[in-house]
């Protein structure tokens, strides 16, 4: 047994990274953080298109660990949160632990320990490897003809181009989803020359997001108030959802008010195009604060529905022959959502590949680990719940499994992973779950890839707390390692 002390390395500086981190801090683990920008902040560094904010109440983006009683609004605009995840890693020291423009390469695990190589070629070691990489990171530009033949500016949406200036442009947007909907509603609104090109319609949520004003700041000062506060919107969010997951009378309720909201739109064949033919919910829903439906109705803004034929020097061409002409275009065009790490080229047991372990298909223990890939977490990972529990809440559960696993393969000399046959099981109950939830049958969504069921969380957010409240110790394998404890 050598002395040095153990080690954690965590890949990613966002908000995953910097809880993890925050979290190792406290329980004085020796670790680094690898971040390959120069910068904290991971989706709210990256995403500075105009129109975005969070989709749920700024309240429910805090750490648990850094209360805000300042949120502007009741979703507060992506800058503002941003701001908020580079004050926590500045009032929590959280800086100095990050090593910013390294980004992880490789990692494999041998002699019981994790091995990392940065792309630089700088190395380094760790008990411990956590990857909080992100699951929306990897933006995805479409595959069509003539992509690069564009002269005008164009752009993904998570690389903004903002020496393009809005006015005297005509913009084309391509895609219908959360994005594609915030950047056309503000580019209408802001008097641009838009057009909307979508594939399908979307079910798009209409809703107020008022200033907060001093009463509701002062009430989560009053003593008592902020817990008081917090515990009422956790209240809310388990009575939230359950439509979701089972068909019945919420679900058809939901979709009535959803469908109320295109009675903004007064023109009848433009009401049709927008009108979703699948169940609300299975894909994830774009909110509009601006009201979208009134946005598109501006005589600036236009909506082309169908498929493009392919992209023409000046413009767009759809396969029914039409043209549209365009200076600048957007890619809102979504993410690579199934890579996670990747391209990381990570090596476990036996020398598998991450590519090797999921190649039939994508798969993790509880979000958070595999089978043959000892003392390797996932934040996030394959069945998070990444769109039934707000992030921070479903990262501290994460976290607090994560925590209780290392310190038992500690007090053990070893390093742990789950039991392929808990991991089988586990993805077995998944699978089953999925029939009757909204994300099956309905609609092509970005949760689902070659495999028949979505990668998700389908159960409520109380099952999510009591799933990883407790470790099973029976569905892990504790590997001795011989190394620093
Ligand atoms: C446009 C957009 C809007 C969103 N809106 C919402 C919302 O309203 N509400 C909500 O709950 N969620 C929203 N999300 C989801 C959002 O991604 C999560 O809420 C959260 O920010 C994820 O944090 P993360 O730290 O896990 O990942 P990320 O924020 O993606 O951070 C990952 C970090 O890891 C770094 N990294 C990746 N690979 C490596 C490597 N190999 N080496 C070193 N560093 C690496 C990246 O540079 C990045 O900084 C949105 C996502 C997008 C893209």
């Amino acid at each position: 047994m050598n002395d040095r002390k153990f080690r954690v390395v965590v890949a990613g500086a966002g908000v995953s990274g910097l809880f993890m981190a925050e979290t190792l801090k406290r329980a004085r683990i020796d670790f680094a953080v690898y971040e390959k920008a120069g910068d904290v902040g991971g989706t709210w560094r990256e995403n500075t298109f105009p129109g975005l904010f969070v989709d749920v109440l700024s309240r429910q983006y805090e750490f648990p660990f850094q209360p805000n009683y300042n949120w502007s609004r009741k979703y507060a605009p992506a800058t503002e949160i941003w701001d908020y995840i580079k004050k926590v890693a500045d009032d929590r020291g959280l800086r100095k632990f990050i090593r910013f423009n390294e980004e992880i390469a490789a990692a494999r695990f041998s002699d019981g320990l994790w091995h990392i190589e940065t792309a630089a070629g700088t190395k380094d070691f760790a008990d411990v490897f956590v990857c909080a990489t992100g699951f929306l990171h990897k933006p995805m530009l479409p595959e069509i003809d003539g992509r690069e033949s564009f002269t005008g500016p164009s752009f993904h949406s998570a690389r903004w181009d903002h020496s393009v200036p809005y006015e005297g442009k005509r913009w084309g947007v391509i895609g219908s989803g959360a994005s594609g909907v915030q950047i056309t509603e503000a580019l209408a609104w802001a008097g641009c020359d838009v057009t909307q090109f979508i594939r399908r319609a979307q079910w798009v949520h209409i809703r107020e997001n008022p200033y907060a004003t001093w009463r509701d700041k002062l009430k989560l000062r009053l003593p008592g108030g902020y817990a008081r506060e917090q515990r009422r919107l956790w209240e809310q969010i388990n009575e939230l959802d359950s439509w979701r997951l089972y068909p019945g009378q919420a679900r058809e309720q939901m979709e009535r008010e959803y469908a109320s909201y295109l009675d903004h739109i007064k023109d009848v064949d433009l009401r049709e195009k927008l009108t979703p033919e699948y169940n609300l919910g299975c894909t994830r829903i774009p909110k509009s604060d601006r009201n979208y439906y009134e946005a598109i109705q501006l005589p600036n803004a236009h909506i082309v529905k169908g498929s493009i034929a392919r992209i023409a020097p000046d413009g767009v061409v759809m396969e029914d022959g039409t043209h549209v002409p365009l200076d600048v275009l957007v890619y809102a065009t979504g993410f690579d959502v199934h890579a996670y790490m990747r391209p990381m080229n990570i090596t476990g047991l036996n020398g598998v590949t991450i590519d090797e372990a999921w190649n039939d298909k994508i798969y993790s223990y509880g979000g958070i680990a595999l089978p043959g890939f000892p003392n390797l977490f996932t934040l996030y990972g394959p069945f998070a719940p990444v769109n039934n529990v707000p992030v921070p809440l479903g990262l501290e559960q994460e976290i607090g499994f994560i925590m209780q696993l290392i310190g038992e393969a500690r007090r053990r000399g070893a390093a742990v992973a789950p039991t392929a046959a808990a991991t089988d099981k586990f993805v077995a109950k998944l699978d089953a779950a999925f029939p009757g939830t909204v994300w099956v049958g309905g609609c092509k969504n970005w949760y689902t890839s070659k495999q028949p069921t979505p990668v998700l969380w389908p159960f409520p957010q109380q099952q999510h707390k009591a799933f990883l409240e407790q470790v099973p110790v029976e569905d892990f394998d504790f590997i001795p390692t011989g190394q620093a404890k």
